[in-house]
């Protein structure tokens, strides 16, 4: 037994599942999973000692690469001066600055501690702005665990073959409507039925959480303006794409202004840290500004705030990051596309910059239908191959991977290569 499987056989007597979030039981890829001791860069290092190069990047914060020098020094700094006061401090004012400088949408915005509290506080905010219970969400979007979000939800709960989960209340379930996603007709449908009723579309504009999905073009738009014509409120989850796909997330990419946005991940350089804002106006209505209610003892908290800081400085001044993510993810997708070419395999791989799935399917792949078409024992088996090779992928299909620039070319090359080779294996099998 590795020490790896000792630490699983007895997490699962003291852990649920063995695991403090399901997808990380490796429990759609089969097999037991990788405990990891340390991280540098571009590698991850599990209990036995073994390296992988790293593609899931803590689910996306890591985009400089593990450990990254200045995030690590600006959390010993602060160290120092203690790790939590639950009252205000200079660094919080400078975080907010910083992203409303880098997300123009974002007016306002208050720090949470996960992706979880930043949706499940947007749509309360919502909710109070405009009077309305009802919101819509897309099928295999993944926006938290929040019992409004567990409704036809992707990521872990599609892995886990539970995407409405039980727990949550009817009554509860109700006020959430759910579409295709790139689907505006069920949208405009939804809206019209529910005349006056809704009170925001939240949707992740690129999706994650079903593997990575684009938006068609016209898309955004279209749900930009239906919020405009239904007086809805658009929230865009920018969790994963936020400070990701460009310095101002999906939003300045696709060139569309939401009127809410939730953030998390990167903002924290890998701490628990999330984020809402929005414009001024409705951000107004938090308290203790303004009556809708939302709090929380360890926000803002400092230590965060420092990795956090350090990291989207970083960002902010070193705009050839986003060129040099773009080019990384060309290169393996280009070479992944090669592989399949060469392998004779019609498989869809999407792709924006440095996020990409490859699903195991013919079917295009635009929508949560779509993405449930995909052979996933092949991709079990595609998956081992990988970790055998040394390469870290999510451990679902279901997710999109993440890249950090400190991928070298020669690390590049290597997972090309591991990917054909797996393929290959794969399908033997
Ligand atoms: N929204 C999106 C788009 C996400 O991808 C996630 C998590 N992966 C969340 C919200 C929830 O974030 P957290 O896990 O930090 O609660």
């Amino acid at each position: 037994m590795t020490t790896s499987e000792q630490l699983f056989e007895k997490a699962k007597t003291l852990i649920p599942g063995g695991v403090n979030s399901p997808v990380r039981a490796f429990r759609s890829v089969g097999g037991s999973p990788v405990f990891i001791k340390s991280a540098k860069g571009p590698y991850l290092y599990d209990e036995d000692g073994r390296e992988y190069i790293e593609l899931i990047n803590s689910w996306g914060p890591m985009i400089l690469g593990h450990a990254f020098e200045p995030v690590e020094k600006a959390v010993r700094d602060a160290i120092q001066y203690s790790f939590s006061f639950g009252a205000p401090t200079r660094k919080e004012v400078e975080m907010a600055e910083l992203i409303t400088n880098m997300v123009p949408s974002v007016e306002k915005v208050r720090m949470v501690n996960s992706g979880t509290e930043a949706t499940m506080a947007a749509i309360r905010v919502a909710r109070g702005f405009t009077g309305r219970d009802k919101i819509i969400k897309f099928e295999g979007c993944y926006h938290g665990h929040a019992d409004s979000f567990l409704i036809a939800a992707g990521s872990g709960a599609m892995t886990m073959g539970i995407p409405d989960s039980p727990g949550v209340t009817k009554a509860t379930a109700a006020d959430t409507l759910t579409a295709p996603f790139n689907d505006l007709a069920a949208v405009e449908k939804l809206l019209d039925n529910n005349h006056n009723q809704v009170a925001a579309i939240i949707l992740e504009p690129v999706v994650g959480n079903m593997g990575c999905v684009l938006p068609e073009p016209g898309f955004l738009e279209g749900v930009r303006s239906l919020c405009d014509k239904h007086d809805a409120l658009l929230i865009f989850d920018e969790v994963m794409t936020g400070f990701r796909l460009a310095k101002g997330g999906a939003q300045e990419r696709f060139g569309i202004t939401p009127d809410l946005t939730t953030m998390g991940k990167i903002i924290g350089g890998g701490m628990p840290v999330g984020a809402y804002g929005g414009r001024a106006d409705i951000m107004d209505i938090v308290a203790p500004a303004g009556p809708v209610y939302q709090a929380g003892t360890l926000s803002g908290n400092p230590i965060a705030m420092s990795a956090g800081l350090a990291m989207l400085h970083h960002l902010n001044d070193h705009p050839e990051v986003y060129t040099r993510l773009d080019q990384i993810g060309e290169t393996l997708v280009n070479g992944f596309r090669a592989s399949l070419v060469k392998l004779g395999l019609n498989y869809t791989i999407n792709h924006i910059g440095s996020m990409f799935t490859l699903f195991m399917t013919e079917r295009s792949v635009t929508n949560f239908t779509e993405a449930k078409s995909c052979d996933l024992p092949l991709f079990g088996r595609y998956f081992h191959a990988m970790l055998k090779r040394g390469v870290y992928l999510a451990p679902s299909q279901f997710e999109s991977l993440f890249l950090s620039v400190a991928l070298t070319d020669d690390l590049t090359a290597q997972i090309i290569q591991a990917n054909e080779e797996s393929l290959q294996e794969a399908l033997a099998e």
